[in-house]
């Protein structure tokens, strides 16, 4: 059985039969794994196009989620800027504020259709473990989420909403006591529960077919966008930002504008206190963006430089939870320690089809800082009236520093991925230091 169907362009469909996307994906995992995840293949393919998991999905999208999400011309943003206009896709006004539900509702039907009972999936700030909580409740599925101790302090509110939900919520203990200690320990139940259980991925990451499922269950974002723009517009965007942490948001709003050769896709990652400092996640920057910081010291040697290339985390391209991507590493390999204002954003990993869409040049990634993603959260909030997630505030960033070179018919069409009001402590917080 393959996955590789041909789409209307004569391009083949990514992934290819081995989960692959050119070089990056795949599977990596240990033995006892490859057959569980041999089941969700098979299901998930068999499903894929089935008009009646079609329907059921659109029909949950529809009356529970609130799709289709408006598309909102931010007009007086705009104007302010001077130049090109945006348009938001509003995915902050659906259900639990993100487009998180649109995946975990997704794998949460097609699990119920492969007849397991029990869910459990990882979170770090708790957005996916709410938006799992919430799909497992509806659809009446026992529901287990793994949380890093240190997160669970972080994020007390997601931990009680997980829990008004129905789910159990389990503190993990191992490591650093974040996300991913939280993986490995929900694929240890996995592996001790293959027959019952059911792991929910919250991005577009992990092994085959976990990046291909979650593209698809969030390339509604992107077909609907198209649409809206067309009709609102009357053309097409010129170029589509969206932020980039594990990449699930970014691939479903460009998967509506892949064949459209005319128009840019631009994902944004999180430039942490700045490339410079090597406190950041974003994966795909180059460290020679730094180098004009660097100073040639009394002998008349880059020390500096040597430092830099040995102390700050550099993307390379490595095997990390269960795929080959690029990963934020330390020179001696080590994954290495991010850092992000936004808990979303703040990931090593990246999934493996933005890798593919960099290498072919069919995006391109930029990041934006804390301090840039801060002042695109405040600017949203007074112009346009809306609160925008703190990982949204980065793609808005990268509006916000195009618009004004650009012509005023020139359309940037910003994936708005979530609401802020889980954010309000952090921006307190930073705005009163
Ligand atoms: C989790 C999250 C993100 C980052 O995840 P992706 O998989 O990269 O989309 C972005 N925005 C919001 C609002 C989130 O909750």
């Amino acid at each position: 059985m393959s996955t590789q169907t041909e789409i209307e362009t004569g391009h083949p469909t990514l992934p290819d039969a081995h989960g692959k996307f050119g070089s990056y994906g795949g599977r990596f995992v240990p033995e006892t794994l490859m057959p569980v995840l041999d089941d969700v293949i098979e299901a998930y393919e068999e499903l894929r196009d089935d008009p009646g998991f079609r329907a059921e999905y659109e029909h949950l999208l529809k009356t529970y989620v609130g799709r289709p999400s408006p598309l909102t011309h931010a007009q007086r943003l705009s104007a302010h800027l001077g130049g090109a206009q945006i348009y938001l896709k509003r995915e902050d006004l659906l259900h639990t504020g993100a487009h998180k539900i649109n995946n975990a509702l997704g794998q949460a039907l097609l699990a119920k259709r492969m007849g397991k009972r029990r869910i459990i999936a990882e979170t770090g700030a708790g957005q996916h473990g709410v938006a799992t909580a919430t799909a497992c409740a509806l659809l009446g599925l026992e529901c287990v989420i793994y949380m890093g101790v240190v997160d669970m302090a972080r994020q007390e509110p997601n931990v009680f909403r997980m829990r008004l939900l129905g789910a159990e919520v389990r503190g993990v203990e191992s490591g650093t006591k974040t996300l991913k200690d939280a993986v490995n320990e929900a694929i240890r139940d996995w592996v001790s529960h293959p027959h019952d259980t059911y792991y929910i991925i919250g991005s577009a990451l992990g092994p085959h077919p976990y990046p291909l499922m979650c593209r698809d269950f969030q390339s509604v974002i992107g077909k609907e966008a198209r649409a809206q723009i067309l009709e609102q517009a009357g053309r097409l965007p010129d170029q589509v930002i969206a932020c980039v942490g594990g990449g699930s948001n970014a691939i479903g709003i460009f998967y509506g504008f892949l064949d459209d050769a005319s128009v840019k896709l631009i994902g944004v990652e999180a430039g942490g206190y700045g490339i410079e400092t090597g406190k950041h996640a974003a994966r795909f920057a180059r460290i020679e963006n730094a180098e004009w910081r660097i100073e040639k010291s009394d002998d008349g040697k880059n020390s500096q430089f040597s430092i830099l290339n040995s102390q700050f985390p550099q993307g390379k391209v490595g095997v990390f939870q269960g795929m080959k991507t690029v990963v934020l590493q330390n020179a001696d390999g080590q994954i290495a320690e991010t850092h992000s204002i936004s808990a979303g954003l703040d990931y090593a990993g990246v999934g493996p089809e933005h890798v593919y869409l960099r290498d072919i040049g069919r995006a391109e990634y930029t990041f934006a800082t804390d301090d840039e993603a801060l002042a695109a959260f405040h600017a949203l909030c007074k112009f346009e009236g809306i609160i925008p997630a703190l990982e949204s505030s980065h793609a808005v960033a990268e509006a916000i520093k195009r618009a004004p070179q650009l012509p005023h018919d020139h359309i940037l069409l910003v994936n708005l991925s979530g609401r802020g009001d889980k954010d309000l402590n952090t921006v307190m917080k930073a705005t009163k230091g």
